[in-house]
């Protein structure tokens, strides 16, 4: 493939993680679009790899060494597969909580600041027959993205458990102030002007001084966004919705819990687990960027994966971290077209279509994008 005439090239410094079970052999696919990006835009990758997980414990005895962290932050972006291991059966797992793979992730996001996660949830016409929905609802399609607060409110709050009187008793405190909201507003606003130019601000207002503040200081961003639509939705009108009428949704910006509920239910409704892509972005262009599942240990080492989620994870840091629309563009229309040409991996795979591996899958995605 030749080098496009009109390409500016840039370096794109990009440390990887490929992590346990399934991602490295994810990591290996996407790393071999972005290759492909690279060619035909005229860009330059340059890949470090890390250690996190049960990778990094089996060869440091810890999740994630300080070393691994200063090269992440010297990166432009991190991509990764995904860690852990079979929670029953690894010897990870028998570890105290702070050694174990996930306190690596955990850990990554604290020390890089990443307080804006990304998820979105888009319904492809080729794998509608996995959508949950009634098709009178699938058939409009969808394509949204959920941007929740990842550093802030119920998680992050005091929180004790006392008896009183002999009686037990549970505090759990939702903060969050106005610098919080404003920074993952603004994050959401910005990238709205990216997509369909609509804010959704999912709060409970009705009842919640975290959620009236949070309406207040969204509507003060807003101002300085004129061509983006801003709604107000309640949590819970918000989680019907998702399944009334998913298409009415661009960007749905929303604090912690509430996120974290809603971008499961919104990921379910696509049907597809080895498709959801996800980010983790800080107040600059850094951002950890990740496909929605796990580690899938059940299928690793069989080249039997979908690597899909990881090279759509790929397209976002084009877009998010490098401004490189134009690529985000060709790596998704690449995977559109593949499901068009009838390529499945075994988790998506339909009658009528080829089943193919993860290493094909990532050969096939990487001669279409152009
Ligand atoms: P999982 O997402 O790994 O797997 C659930 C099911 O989906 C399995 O049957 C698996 O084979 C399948 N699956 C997942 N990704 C797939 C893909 N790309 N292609 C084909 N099939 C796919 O969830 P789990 O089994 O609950 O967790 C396994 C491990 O992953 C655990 O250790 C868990 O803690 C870890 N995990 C890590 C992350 C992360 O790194 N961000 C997120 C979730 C779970």
């Amino acid at each position: 493939m030749e080098k496009r005439k009109d390409a500016v090239t840039m370096e794109l410094h990009i440390v990887c993680i490929p992590g346990d079970g399934i991602g490295p052999e994810i990591v290996r696919e996407a790393k071999k679009v972005l290759e492909a990006v690279a060619r035909v835009y005229g860009h330059k990758m340059i890949f470090e790899d890390i250690l996190m997980g049960g990778a990094s414990i089996d060869v440091h005895g810890v999740p994630l060494t300080e070393e691994a962290v200063t090269r992440a932050r010297s990166a432009q972006a991190v991509l990764m597969g995904s860690i852990g291991g079979n929670t029953s059966t690894s010897p990870w797992y028998k570890l105290p909580p702070n050694l174990r793979p996930e306190a690596g992730l955990l850990a990554i996001r604290k020390e890089l600041n990443l307080f804006a996660n990304l998820r979105p949830a888009v319904l492809y016409d080729e794998l509608a027959a996995a959508c949950p929905l009634k098709e009178e609802i699938s058939s409009a399609g969808f394509d949204m993205l959920i941007m929740r607060e990842l550093t802030g409110g119920l998680y992050f709050g005091e929180r004790r458990t006392v008896v009183e009187n002999g009686v037990r008793k549970a505090v759990d405190t939702l903060t969050y102030d106005e610098n919080e909201i404003r920074r993952i507003a603004i994050k959401g606003f910005d990238i709205a002007m990216k997509r369909r130019k609509k804010v959704t601000s999912v709060d409970k207002a009705n009842v919640l001084d975290s959620s009236r503040l949070w309406r207040k200081v969204v509507e003060e961003v807003a101002a300085g966004y004129p061509e983006v639509v801003l709604e107000h939705m309640l949590v819970d009108n918000c989680a019907m919705q998702l399944v009334k009428d998913p298409a009415q949704f661009d960007v749905i910006l929303t604090e912690n819990m509430f996120g974290d509920i809603l971008s499961d239910e919104a990921s379910m409704v696509t049907g597809s687990i080895g498709m959801l892509a996800s980010a983790s972005l800080n107040d600059s262009k850094f951002g950890l960027y990740e496909p929605s599942h796990g580690s899938a240990p059940d299928i690793a080492g069989q080249d039997i994966a979908n690597p899909i989620a990881t090279v759509l994870s790929a397209a976002m840091m084009l877009r998010y971290s490098f401004d490189l629309d134009a690529e985000a563009d060709a790596v998704e229309t690449a995977v559109k077209q593949v499901l068009k040409d009838g390529y499945r991996t075994g988790d998506i795979m339909s009658p009528g279509c080829e089943q193919v591996g993860c290493s094909r899958m990532g050969d096939l995605l990487a001669e279409r994008v152009n």
